[in-house]
């Protein structure tokens, strides 16, 4: 039998549980839905990832309200997937920051992303007739932004660690609490999305410059809050486990002369006994193995997903 499209059948709602992981740090994960979190400065806040529609990021204020009244005055998106930014106008945020890279891929293929991010997880994007538009930065940055948090709150570190998940990846890092907000570069028991991917910058470089934070607690792009450095590391090697896996195993179809229909199968038998069960296994895998593939056949800059391509590959893959 035909597997749905992606996460077009995973219409149940998820619980959703806000965690202050340290003082004036706010983390909400959902199930394996995309995170969200906020830091406190003295005066005001930093919300990181915005959620996919205005409407559903009301529904994370509502709950951060619960805690604290200040104004937002930075939204972090730490890469440029719908999912995380389209809803970026319910902050009402002086300055939306991110990385260079995702200002340029915004420009370049937002709204085809957009559209094909709505195909795939149509729950996400709650009234998606409240998104006003394509979300654009006010301020971006190639290595390192710092915020200073006011009073003896200490510091927010926006980080570039490598192209990693997509071309423009950053994390925020509190020196003070040992707090990481990693975004997609490290999901915790949920399956990577690969599609926009660097599978081999992601794998060595970028997630060692994860690594050396040393963080205490983590926050991946999805799934629940890590505490313990054994436990941050252990999230972060699985997430790296996944990576390599994928390589090896669509490397070797590739180097035959296989087919990627091939790789997937291979790529699938050798990954599901350990992460077939975790959140959005099965939607993911058909473009994290056509993304890796166009990488072995020497295409650098990620190829654009659009509603139609989308389904084609997901035909070809798991149809
Ligand atoms: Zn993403």
């Amino acid at each position: 039998m035909a597997k749905p499209f992606a996460s077009s059948a995973d219409l149940g709602d998820k619980t959703e549980t806000l965690d202050v992981v340290a003082d004036g740090v706010y983390a909400l994960t959902a199930e394996g839905d995309p995170n969200v979190g906020a830091i406190e400065g003295e005066d005001f806040l930093v919300a990181f990832e915005a959620r996919a529609t205005p409407v559903a990021a009301r529904g994370w204020l509502d709950r951060l309200r619960e805690h604290t009244d200040k104004p937002v005055r930075y939204l972090v998106l730490s890469h440029y997937h719908a999912v995380r930014v389209l809803g970026a106008s319910a902050f009402d945020a002086d300055v939306i920051v991110t990385h260079d890279n995702t200002r340029k891929l915004i420009a370049e293929r937002g709204q085809q992303d957009w559209d094909s991010e709505f195909g795939r997880m149509p729950r996400l994007f709650r009234e998606p007739a409240s998104v006003p538009g394509l979300t654009w930065p006010d301020v971006t940055f190639g290595d390192s932004m710092t915020i200073q948090l006011g009073g003896d709150r200490g510091e927010l570190v926006l980080q570039y660690c490598g192209r990693g998940h997509t071309a423009g990846d950053i994390v925020a890092w509190l020196p003070r609490s040992k707090v990481l907000f990693a975004g997609d570069l490290v999901e915790a028991e949920a399956a990577l999305y690969t599609g926009d991917a660097f599978h081999t910058d992601w794998s060595t470089g970028t997630l060692d410059r994860v690594k050396e934070f040393g963080a205490e607690v983590l926050i991946g792009g999805r799934g629940g809050v890590t505490r313990g450095r054994a436990a941050v590391d252990a999230a972060i090697e699985q997430t790296r486990s996944f990576l390599l896996v994928m390589r090896e195993k669509v490397g070797e179809v590739h180097r035959r002369g296989g087919t990627v229909k091939e790789a997937f199968e291979a790529t699938h038998a050798a990954l599901a006994p350990k992460f077939g069960a975790w959140p959005i296994f099965e939607h993911c895998l058909p473009f994290d193995v056509q993304r890796l593939w166009d990488e072995f056949d020497g295409v650098d800059w990620p190829r654009i997903w659009t509603a139609e391509r989308d389904r084609e590959v997901w035909d070809v893959l798991q149809g």
